[in-house]
């Protein structure tokens, strides 16, 4: 029976009116009306399974490349993080990765399991549900590359076991059967490359000298157009620490945007637009948003 989510029993926690501003490392986003954090997988499937069809979920990992609007997000928001931590290798060069496990995580253990390329994995600072969302990349390597298959959950409770094959994947975007989302993936590595932890060492040391990493942030704002790069193309158009409110440009990575002084969601979301612009009118390039924006605009 479809139930109203406040008649709804769970083992996990519903928070009403959670603020998406703790959830989302750019600190801002208005109120999710119900935040789910399920207590196991059956706990996650019944509820969806007995959820009215017509709730809006979202599913959060834990918001490194997110923008949710001031007006926060309607329906359900699934916070399934904490309860897909697992890690385990299937065999010599196989290993199989909750959702919610961050992905520095899945790195360092492949180094330590003498497996490669995995490093690149260390340079995400979200979830493997996130990276498989995103088909995050870095350092020359992504995500999809490693994927060996996939499991997902759908909007009945239902559990499918998916291939590669099933997903449409390009650069930072993935398409694939609708309203299912990640709860684990397994990824197959390379015999032949030997990762240590001293490359992971100096790979994030080479961010901590380009990137603003101390400041409230999502990493790369637009996707990189062919050929070029975003953050070239908005530094040559004079950018660089231009301001909305407290959203400002960052002045080490242009292709970032860091919330410097109390930025609200739609402060970040017209300093965006203005970049998306002036890089069009400059360049005659239209830059395509990396950052998901969702939720709606206050009223
Ligand atoms: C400082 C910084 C540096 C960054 N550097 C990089 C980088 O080098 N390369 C890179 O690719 N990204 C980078 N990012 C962006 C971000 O970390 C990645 O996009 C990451 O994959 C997002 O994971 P997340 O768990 O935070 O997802 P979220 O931000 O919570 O969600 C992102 C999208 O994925 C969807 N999603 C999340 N989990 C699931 C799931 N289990 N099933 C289905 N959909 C899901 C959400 O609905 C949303 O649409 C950076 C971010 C920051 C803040």
């Amino acid at each position: 029976m479809m139930a109203a989510v406040a008649d709804m029993h769970v083992q996990g926690e519903l928070r009403y009116n959670e603020p998406m501003s703790s959830h989302t490392s750019w600190r801002v986003g208005g109120p999710a009306e119900t935040f789910f954090v399920p207590a196991s997988i059956d706990d996650l499937s019944s509820f969806l399974a007995g959820l009215d069809k017509d709730t809006p979920i979202f599913w959060h990992g834990v918001g490194t490349n997110l923008l949710v609007r001031d007006g926060g997000l309607p329906g359900v928001v699934v916070s399934a993080t904490k309860m897909l931590r697992h890690l385990e290798q299937v065999d010599r060069y196989t290993v199989r990765a909750g959702a919610g496990l961050p992905c520095t995580q899945l790195a360092r253990q492949c180094i330590r399991w003498e497996l490669g390329p995995s490093e690149f994995f260390a340079g995400i600072p979200g979830t493997v549900g996130g990276a498989l969302a995103m088909n995050a990349g870095a350092h020359g390597g992504e995500t999809w590359e490693r994927v060996e298959s996939v499991r997902t959950i759908d909007r009945d409770g239902e559990i499918h076991e998916r291939s590669p094959a099933e997903f449409t994947v390009g650069y930072r975007s993935v398409t694939g059967p609708a309203n299912e989302w990640f709860i684990e993936g397994t990824f197959h590595f390379e015999p032949d490359v030997m990762p240590s932890m001293d490359t992971l060492k100096t790979m994030l040391e080479r961010r901590k000298t380009t990137q603003p990493l101390g400041l409230p942030s999502c990493g790369s704002v637009f996707r990189n157009p062919p050929g070029d790069y975003s953050a070239r193309l908005i530094e040559a158009a004079g950018l660089k620490g231009h301001r909305i409110g407290g959203a400002e440009v960052s002045t080490k990575h242009a292709n970032f945007i860091i919330n410097r002084d109390e930025a609200t969601a739609t402060n970040i979301e017209e300093l965006i637009e203005h970049v998306r612009q002036t890089v069009l009118d400059v360049h005659g390039v239209e830059l395509q948003h990396e950052v998901r924006i969702v939720g709606e605009v206050p009223a």
